[in-house]
Parts: C-alpha cells; structure tokens; sequence
C-alpha cells in the first residue's frame, strides 16, 4: 500500500489529512456533542476488502493528537489482520476521549452510535479496552453496525476460544518451521497472562503433552490455572530467563524488547497478545538474529476477528473454528515467504497483507 514521506510544511498546513496521507487512510470522522460530553473519532484505514471493522477503544487520553495517532495506527492494524486471515473486512477503528469510569452514560453511548450508523455500515464497531458487550447493547439501540454481541442477542460471545485455538494451530505450524514437525508434546511452552485467551491455550497445549509454565499478575488466576491443568508457575523476575522452547504473551504488548530479547532462551514466539515488538523495525530484525522465530501477532491472534466475521454472517461456531484452523497454513507460509525474500517474519506478514489488497483492488476495477 502507498506510504507517504511528508514534511513539516505539510503537517503544520494540514495536521490531520497530512496524518492520514501517511498510510492513505480513507476517513476519519471526528464527533462531537456538548450534552453528552461525548468526544470521538471514527478512523477508517481502508474497504477495499469490505466494510471497515474494529473495536471502539475508551481512553483518556493526553491530547486530542494523541487519540488521532492511537486511531489512525490501530485502524490500518486492523487492516492487515483482516487482509491476512483471508475475511472481506477493511480496517477501522474509533476511539472515545475521556475517563470511562467518568464520563460513560448510556446517553454517550448511544450518541456514539448514531455516529456510526450515519456511516451507512462502512464502519463497525465492536469492543476494546473499556468497552464492554453490555457497552455494545446500548450502542446496538442506535445502529445495526455493530458486532461482537452476546450469545443471547444473536452474537459471537466470547472470542477468546477462537483466538486461543489460532493461536494454539499457529504455534503448531511454527514448531513445524523449527523442528520439522508440529508436535508440541514435551516442548515447554511458557504462557505469559492466563486470562480469557490464555487458559484455553493452556488446555490445548496440556492436551497435547506440552510442559506448561504461567505466569499472571492475578494470584487468583494463578492459582486456578495451575490447579486445574497442573502448569507450573514460574516469577515474573524469573520467567525470561527460564530454559524454554515457546515463549507465549498472552498478556500486553511490547514484551519483546531489548530486555527480553537479551535473556529469552526460546527458539519460538507466538502468542495472543497486540503489538509483541516494543519497536517493529528494531526488535522485528532482532529476534531473527537471535534465531528465534517470531509468529507476527496480528496473525497469531486473528481468531478474534474472525469469529466476529461469521457473526455478520449469522454465528456458527464451528465455521469460525474451521477458519481459525487456516492461521496454520497462513503462518507456515508468511515464513516461506520471508525465507525467500530474506526479510524479517514481520515484514513478511505486512506483505500478505498488502498482496491480498492489491489484488481484490485490481478485481475489484474490471467493469
Ligand atoms: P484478559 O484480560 O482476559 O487476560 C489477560 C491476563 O493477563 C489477565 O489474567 C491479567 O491478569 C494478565 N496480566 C495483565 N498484565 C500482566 C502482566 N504484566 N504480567 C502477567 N500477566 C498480566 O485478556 P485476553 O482476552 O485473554 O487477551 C489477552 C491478550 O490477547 C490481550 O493482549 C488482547 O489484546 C489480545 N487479544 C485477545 C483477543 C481475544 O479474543 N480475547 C483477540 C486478539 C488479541
């Protein structure tokens, strides 16, 4: 996709359009309404595959700039993930500015998605950080467009199941790549946050045989993982710098980074959580030349938007299992792509993204 270079001229004449020309983002709405106290931005990256599609993140955040950056680079992430796994999705995302604990009301809420709705479907929504389903209700009584709905209204529920389980294949097909075969029975996997995603990878990885360790800043969570599929709990002080196979973060971004990358013993990572790389270009050529094998995460952990895919579609489980399954196949091959081209496993997967988008773009120009 077209990358622009821009200089400070172009910025200080246009703050915003010079922002979004950076990775030609198509729009962004900006929303405002003084009785609500609601501040938002709806930025959508590209349709080339389809409607626009991300969660609505709450964040107080620092400056208006601030939540135009967060939003302008988590749409176009969205963009590649839903290139990658192989659904008709295009990249969005919208961001609401303010405390959530503060300022979220019902009256907000809905507000916000008649903001939406006036989209027409190009955009929807569906929950990030701070937002809840029970949020994604009350945004449901004023538009159609927005997804990841309880069970008991006709949604997906819960993805977490579907991303562990992409996760779980993912890891697979990097064992596949490392070892030559795709069994994780006896290799010591350590999987860092074991919440909604994490413990399901666990149960995967236990049923295979897989030597599993956890770590959690939750001692509750500890302790009921640990009992339940007798993993093994090992310190955060200690955790990377244990003799393992698999490292697996489940937990926050930015793990990978100078200090990890000095310790880790790994030859694999694959795990659920966003943005891994503290800094993609730096720690993306990093971990090749360390000789671990990093699974970029936007593939990893694309269960969860898959799942939410086949809700738009009318739910079925186990169609959103059967394409989760396929992040194997994707993964084995962003690695025989980046062999070929020499490139770093990240830019590879950066690469099938863009691929597909220019080639249902050019489909997409026949008459
Ligand atoms: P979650 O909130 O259910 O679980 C996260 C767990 O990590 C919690 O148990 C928490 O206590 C623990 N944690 C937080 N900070 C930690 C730290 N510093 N060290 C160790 N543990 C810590 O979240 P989840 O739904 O399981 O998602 C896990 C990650 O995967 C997140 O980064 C999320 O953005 C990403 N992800 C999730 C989905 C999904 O379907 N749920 C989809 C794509 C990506």
């Amino acid at each position: 996709m077209e990358v622009k270079e821009l200089s400070k001229t172009d910025f200080a004449k246009n703050p915003v359009i010079a922002q979004m020309m950076i990775n030609n983002h198509e729009q962004v709405v900006f929303c405002n309404d003084n009785a609500t106290g609601l501040k938002a931005i709806i930025a959508i990256h590209n349709t080339v595959l389809g409607p626009s599609l991300g969660g609505t993140r709450m964040w107080n955040y620092n400056n208006e700039l601030e939540a135009l950056t967060d939003v302008l680079r988590l749409s176009r992430g969205m963009t590649y993930k839903s290139s990658v796994a192989g659904i008709n999705l295009g990249g969005g995302k919208a961001v609401i500015i303010g405390d959530s604990k503060k300022i979220k009301t019902e009256a907000l809420l809905r507000r916000f998605g008649k903001f939406v709705d006036s989209l027409g479907g190009k955009y929807i929504t569906a929950e990030d950080v701070a937002m809840s389903s029970r949020d994604m209700e009350i945004i449901h009584m004023e538009t159609e467009h927005v997804s990841g709905l309880p069970e008991n209204m006709g949604g997906s529920g819960d993805p977490s199941p579907v991303t562990a389980y992409g996760v779980y294949v993912s890891m697979k097909a990097s064992a596949k790549e490392t070892w030559g075969n795709d069994s994780l029975s006896g290799k010591k996997v350590l999987v860092q946050g074991i919440g909604h995603v994490g413990e399901v990878l666990v149960d995967h990885l236990t049923k295979e045989g897989a030597k599993v360790y956890i770590n959690d800043i939750s001692e509750e969570r500890v302790k009921e993982v640990a009992n339940k599929y007798k993993a093994e709990f090992v310190a955060a002080d200690k955790m990377f710098d244990l003799d393992i196979d698999i490292y697996a973060p489940c937990a926050l971004g930015a793990t990978v980074n100078d200090d990890t990358l000095g310790r880790l013993k790994c030859k694999i990572i694959c795990g659920a959580a966003n943005n891994q790389l503290a800094e993609e270009t730096i720690h993306g050529v990093e971990v090749g030349k360390k000789r671990i094998l990093y699974a970029p995460d936007f593939v990893v952990n694309a269960g969860g938007i898959i799942n939410v895919y086949y809700e738009l579609e009318g739910y079925n489980r186990e169609r959103a299992l059967g394409h989760a399954e396929k992040i194997y196949d994707t993964t084995f091959n962003l690695f025989q792509l980046a062999k070929k081209e020499g490139i770093p496993t990240y830019l590879a997967a950066n690469r099938l993204g863009e691929q597909r988008i220019e080639a249902i773009a050019r489909i997409n120009a026949v008459l």
